[in-house]
């Protein structure tokens, strides 16, 4: 294991110099951030917000090097590293330096007649050592969001980037260290092994984002140290399209949702859910909207990415034959290349309907309605969002009432997660616990109940 710290040497004392430090064990790690923890130390409003603020200061001097790493690790275009990392991750940063006085400002509650003269509030208090689990796919927004709550709750933190985007793993361990408390923040680099080692510590809250599989292991291991989980998940997010929308404008909007980041992102449309006529309008639609985003050859566009490694690579190959390709199809090991892909009459036993897609393949389901719509995303795992395009205010309000999401967006894939002032989070498979702006705080703290008699 790797952990990074920019410590000064006299911190080093008791386990040899500088260039011959063992590294560090997991146990020693929280031990450490522990003890800074019970000193109090990163309780004060200036500690939360100094952090925020040289957290601000490292993506905005190192800017750069964070979009390389993106770029190395998923051909990211720098449009994309800045507009759904850097910034995205400064914008949290922003709302919460703006806000944090307020939401931290302790709640007044009545209390009953019997305790006439008493007064009840409820505070947040920190929780302690936290630990964040982030994935490759967003590796330094998903990373730093939630550390964003985390520092911004009063919490010691040890962040563990994903070891799939090891360019941008390694950037950040290199620089937070240079920017915050290392006595109360550190990274550790690595895989399955350091991951388990880690969990095997007692932590005050474990935030996961990543697949369900690794979910359940996280939870398990909480559960040996009754450590509460957020867990943030995936799953297959459906897209329904009405038959009263415009086929150009709703292809538009799609396929900017879909075939950002090459797919590869949680809360991307996994398939539409329409009716044959609209599906037939809905065809060269996206055709023309994939042509208009990355040109005839999206291979040679420098907006588009890559996929991640050969595993997904050969995964997603795989499902291309599970439906008739509209556009795309094709893809280039060697590059990790997969273009941009609409897959007609796909039927729902098809390989691609069977599990969340996570790349560039968006399959079109037909149905006859709405009902049957509905009935087909209720008899599905519960989806981290839900998409619908419709004029309709009464088919709007049946798929609020009548579904259940981590999130629902009417016109616009992706945009939820972008209000700072909405939790962002799963519901059943897709998740538990929610975040992003004072949710955050909610979610790394305590609201303590407090109880303060007349005197006696
Ligand atoms: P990943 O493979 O990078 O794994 C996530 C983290 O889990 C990594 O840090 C990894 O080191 C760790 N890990 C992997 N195996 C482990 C094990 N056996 N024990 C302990 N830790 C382990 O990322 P992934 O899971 O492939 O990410 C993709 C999934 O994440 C998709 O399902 C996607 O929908 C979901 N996702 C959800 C969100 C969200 O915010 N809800 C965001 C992004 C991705």
């Amino acid at each position: 294991m790797r952990t990074s710290s920019k410590r000064r040497p006299t911190h080093h004392r008791d386990r040899g110099t500088m260039h011959h430090t063992a590294p560090e064990q997991p146990a020693d790690v929280v031990a450490r951030l522990r003890a800074t923890f019970r000193t109090g130390r990163t309780k004060p409003a200036a500690w939360r917000t100094g952090q925020l603020r040289s957290l601000r200061a490292m993506l905005t001097e190192h800017d750069g090097e964070l979009v390389a790493a993106l770029h190395e690790d998923l051909g990211k275009s720098s449009y994309e590293a800045y507009r759904t990392e850097i910034d995205f991750t400064i914008r949290e940063i922003d709302h919460t330096l703006d806000h944090l006085a307020d939401w931290l400002r302790p709640e007044p509650a009545p209390v009953p007649p019997h305790l006439a003269g008493a007064t009840a509030w409820t505070q947040y208090d920190p929780l302690g050592v936290v630990l964040v689990i982030a994935p490759w796919n967003y590796p330094a927004q998903l990373l730093l969001a939630p550390m964003v709550g985390a520092l911004a709750s009063g919490n010691a933190v040890v962040a563990k980037p994903s070891e799939l985007a090891p360019a941008t793993s390694a950037a950040l361990a290199r620089l937070l260290p240079r920017y915050l408390d290392t006595d109360a923040v550190a990274v550790v680099e690595g895989g399955v092994p350091e991951t388990t080692a880690l969990l095997a510590e007692r932590f005050d809250h474990i935030f996961y984002t990543g697949n369900a599989t690794v979910g359940r292991i996280v939870m398990a291991a909480a559960a040996r140290h009754l450590t509460p989980v957020t867990l943030e998940l995936g799953g297959k997010s459906p897209v329904f399209v009405d038959r009263d929308t415009d086929p150009d404008a709703v292809a538009a909007r799609l396929a900017a949702g879909k075939f950002l980041n090459a797919g590869q992102t949680c809360v991307a449309p996994d398939y539409v859910l329409t009716d044959p006529r609209t599906a037939r309008a809905l065809e060269p639609a996206l055709t023309r909207a994939v042509e208009a985003l990355y040109g005839s050859d999206p291979a040679a566009s420098d907006a588009y990415g890559r996929i991640v490694n050969e595993r997904h690579f050969d995964r997603l190959t795989a499902l291309l034959g599970s439906g008739r390709a509209v556009t795309g199809g094709d893809g280039d090991r060697a590059t990790k290349y997969i273009a941009p892909t609409v897959l007609a009459d796909v039927d729902p036993g098809a390989p691609v309907m069977q599990e969340e897609i996570f790349g560039p393949i968006l399959p079109i389901v037909t149905v006859p309605g709405l009902d049957e719509a509905i009935a087909f995303i209720n008899d599905r795992d519960k989806p981290l969002a839900l998409y619908a395009f419709t004029g309709s205010e009464e088919t709007r309000r049946r798929l609020a009432s009548e579904t259940s999401s981590g999130g629902l967006g009417f016109g616009l894939p992706l945009a939820h997660l972008t209000v700072s002032d909405l939790p962002f989070g799963g519901v059943g498979e897709s998740g538990m616990g929610r975040y992003h702006g004072r949710y955050s705080i909610e979610t790394f703290s305590h609201r303590k109940a407090v109880l303060e008699g007349p005197s006696a």
